[in-house]
């Protein structure tokens, strides 16, 4: 009787160890389902972008009225019946953040708005907030040298190795975007009441408690109730967001 424990593993051994393999593969097949996922996302990504410079092409060489039709046309000339998106997702025109038009894809969204999985990599340093693309204008965006874009407040995004936010609606010419965020462009113009913060890269904190924050500047983001706000105004010091009746602090979005 005493060789029987030896004999071989009891039940209730075998179940754990099915269930500890049952366990591990099940993450293995997660992370790499997650890899598949990540891939296909950032293929249909550059395959977006690349259709849109195909479109812009086109646009620009005056084959069609609008980058809408454009978008049209290609589609139909070149990618009729092809699938582009590797995940079976289909490509329309849409109205994207800032009525600003791009592509989107019926499973991965918008490059701008929605990263799909790439999601909390791409966050500016110190925050939670997700760094936007496709927020400033390209020159082919707008529909000629007169015409102006109206740019709504935004999150973080980037221009020239530099981080900004529009932190409240403004409209440019095709001239204004071309010299960048900051106004000072090839014709010097300015932008009257600093619709864009260039973020200086200090992250303050205030409590709940705190009625004022001295030492602050421009383009200083203020960590407040799990929320982060840019200073928008030209002061030296700043009110509690919560108090704010003067839009010191523009919240951004996440
Ligand atoms: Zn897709």
């Amino acid at each position: 009787m005493k060789q029987k424990k030896n004999a071989g593993y009891t039940l209730i051994e075998l179940i754990v160890v099915i269930a500890i393999l049952a366990i591990l593969v099940g993450i293995v097949v997660k992370v790499y389902v997650g890899h598949v996922e990540k891939s296909r996302a950032a293929a249909c990504a550059s395959n977006r972008d690349e259709l849109y410079s195909e479109i812009s092409t086109e646009y620009t060489a005056e084959e069609y009225s609008s980058l809408k039709l454009a978008f049209i046309g290609v589609m139909d000339e070149r990618y009729n019946g092809r699938e582009l998106c590797p995940s079976g997702g289909v490509y329309s025109w849409v109205d994207g953040e800032n009525g600003m038009e791009q592509i989107t894809c019926s499973v991965h969204g918008n490059p701008g708005t929605k990263p799909g999985e790439g999601e909390g990599e791409n966050t500016y340093p110190g925050t939670d907030c997700e760094i936007k693309s496709n927020v400033w204008p390209l020159p082919e965006k707008f529909p000629d040298e007169y015409q102006q874009l109206t740019l709504k407040p935004s999150g973080i995004f980037e221009w020239e190795g530099e981080y900004w936010v529009i932190c409240r609606e403004f409209s440019l010419t095709r001239e204004q975007a071309a010299s960048g965020p900051d106004g000072k462009g090839p014709g010097g113009v300015t932008y009257d009441w600093f619709p864009t913060e260039k973020l200086t890269g200090r992250i303050l904190t205030m409590k709940k408690t705190d009625g004022t924050i001295n030492g602050v500047t421009r383009g200083d983001i203020l960590e407040y109730e799990g929320e982060y706000y840019v200073f928008n105004d030209g002061g030296e010091w700043g009110v509690n967001p919560d108090n704010d009746t003067k839009s010191q602090w523009y919240k951004i979005p996440k």
